[in-house]
């Protein structure tokens, strides 16, 4: 039978052969590490091409675009153009036009990080106290998906975030009230350490299993050889963090994005759904 967060987690996937280019052209980059160039809000990267296909896709690393490898839509983009526009996005039609296709790909994306947050919480055996609430939210998220680009434009992004983010919070505390100190495992870090500053710390030594990391800086941190058991890492920015032979199989709420920022190697262990990036091989 087909595992249920597999399929869910299929459809999060982005598929750019079925979207037209929008997170080329929607958001705005600024010149840094990540992008070579200054590109404004809702105009076109130079490098898109006619047909909606990026031509340096290949080299996005080499040619100062790393940015791109890391940008996740969650299946955004291909349910704006298939889905909302039905097949018909046309942004390059108008300035109103581009206005609204870019406000409704804003929307989805937002919508389709909820469903992949609201997914992973649903398949923690956990969190089963809370699965019917959680599937209660996932339905109205899903629903609204469907609606057309003048529903996306009213939907109350905030209160949904905060919604669900107060019911992923309970999973996270429901899922990490089991773990226990284990004595080799290094002293342990305070259970909740939300929104911590811990750029460039070297945690190698630390145990974190069942740790609240979420909203933590960890850029540029040494997890290598860690044990994330457990620990939410929900919104954790984790560019740059050091992650080789850690243990992520069982991290809450991560999610590719963060994945492909890490540094990780062959023996960095992933949760089900999540793929070792191409570039890692490489660096
Ligand atoms: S470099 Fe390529 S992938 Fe990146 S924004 Fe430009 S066209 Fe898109």
């Amino acid at each position: 039978m087909p595992d249920a967060a597999a399929e869910a987690r299929a459809r999060l996937r982005a598929d750019c052969t079925r979207c037209a280019g929008l997170c080329c052209v929607a958001p705005a980059f600024a010149a840094s590490a990540d992008f070579a160039i200054d590109k404004p809000a809702g105009h076109a990267c130079p490098n898109l091409r006619d047909d909606d296909r990026c031509g340096i896709h290949a080299d996005l690393r080499e040619r100062g675009f790393p940015g791109c490898t890391v940008f996740d839509c969650f299946g955004a983009g291909q349910q704006t153009v298939q889905v909302t526009f039905a097949g018909a996005p046309h942004w390059r039609d108008s300035p109103e036009r581009a206005a609204a296709v870019f406000a409704a790909f804003g929307v989805q994306r937002l919508l389709h990080e909820l469903l992949w947050y609201l997914t992973e919480a649903l398949a923690l055996p956990a969190a089963a106290p809370l699965h019917r609430e959680l599937a209660a939210a996932r339905g109205r998220v899903e629903r609204l998906t469907a609606a057309d680009a003048g529903e996306l434009a009213a939907v109350d992004t905030g209160l949904l975030q905060a919604e669900a983010g107060a019911l992923l919070l309970s999973v996270s505390e429901l899922a990490r009230a089991g773990v226990r100190s284990r004595p080799s495992a290094g002293p342990r870090r305070r259970v909740d350490q939300r929104n911590a500053d811990l750029v460039g710390a070297d945690l190698r030594r630390v145990d974190l299993r069942g740790v609240g990391l979420r909203g933590a800086l960890l850029i540029g941190a040494d997890l290598r050889g860690a044990d994330l058991q457990l620990t939410d890492l929900l919104g954790a920015d984790l560019r740059g963090a050091d992650v080789r032979g850690a243990d992520l199989s069982g991290a809450l709420f991560l999610t590719r994005r963060q994945v492909a920022g890490a540094r990780g190697d062959a023996a960095t262990s992933l949760p089900a759904g999540l793929e070792h990036p191409r570039h890692w091989g490489a660096r």
